[in-house]
């Protein structure tokens, strides 16, 4: 079966779906974009989604191309068509396109949006999960709004290979305090010796992750002691447990953090059943 994705209110074959070279997205990073979840078909949070790409266009000065209700079709549409039933929906959104000038496009220059939709492997998934991932620390280089869900995205893709390379599955990026603010493409929890559970408050040092709202909601609903504050690599090398949380990964164990076991080695109780929990709540609310 083969791919279709949107550009533009048209739904094309992937391989010939694109965007103009003088696209600001393609010159300048001048967009932004989410991440869904799709489980059994359903997306999961979608309008939590669909509230951070509002926010995210509007911190760039530029507002949603077209209304939610419509955008919802598209979405659906996407994952009808390409009979996604566990996977993710990719939606960008940039300037437009326009002559290159480092000034904004005249004003009724349409914005670009673009959907497209892909299967995650689950038994992959599972596997990183049951036997837990390792983590590198890197400097955290990035500008000073990460909050927002930008398509500029060097700095994460230069600290993921880093990471791969080391035979890492994931960066943890490290402000020059020594905490950790977050993944490379996902937010850092730890279970300190205490049971109580940290992850890093928001501000513009990180993204607001979706998941990590769900995670912290099912946690207080679990009756756990929880935490938003910084932690230091330190902290988190002699934590019980740690974890990440994407729309992309769930909830996933790390086990390790540069050369340091966390706990036993294995992937902690609390990050295992709170993996289960986000599951359950997917499939039950998608
Ligand atoms: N931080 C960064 C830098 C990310 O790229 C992502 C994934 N988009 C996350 C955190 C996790 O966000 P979410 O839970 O919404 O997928």
């Amino acid at each position: 079966m083969s791919r279709i994705s949107y550009v533009n209110g048209r739904y094309i074959p992937h391989p010939e779906a694109a965007i103009h070279i003088e696209d600001r997205g393609y010159q300048f990073a001048d967009g932004v974009y989410e991440i869904c979840g799709v489980f059994e078909g359903r997306l999961f949070d979608e309008s939590a989604h669909i509230d951070r790409l509002e926010r995210s266009l509007g911190e760039l000065r530029m507002s949603m191309p077209l209304g939610r209700c419509a955008l919802s079709v598209v979405l659906r549409e996407v994952v009808r068509r390409n009979r996604i039933r566990d996977g993710i929906v990719y939606i960008q959104m940039t300037r437009g396109t326009a002559p290159r000038n480092h000034l904004f496009p005249p004003a009724g220059t349409s914005m670009s949006v673009v959907v497209m939709a892909w299967r995650q492997d689950m038994e992959k998934m599972e596997e990183n999960a049951a036997n837990g991932v390792k983590v590198k620390t890197l400097p955290d280089i990035r500008w000073g709004r990460c909050d927002i869900k930008s398509t500029s995205l060097l700095p994460n893709v230069l600290a993921k290979q880093a990471a791969s390379d080391a035979g890492a599955y994931e960066a943890w990026l490290v402000d020059e305090n020594g905490f950790v603010t977050e993944g490379s493409s996902s937010n850092a929890w730890i279970v300190n010796k205490q049971g109580q559970l940290i992850t890093r408050q928001l501000n513009e040092q990180i993204l607001p992750g979706i998941t990590r709202g769900v995670v912290l909601e099912l946690a207080g609903n679990y009756g756990l002691d929880v935490t938003e504050r910084a932690f230091s690599v330190k902290e988190a090398q002699d934590a019980q447990e740690a974890f990440m949380t994407a729309a992309t990964a769930f909830v996933t164990p790390v086990i390790q953090i540069d050369d340091k076991l966390i706990g036993n080695g294995r992937p902690g109780s609390i990050a295992l059943d709170l993996r289960k929990a986000y599951q359950k709540a997917a499939r039950a609310t998608a």
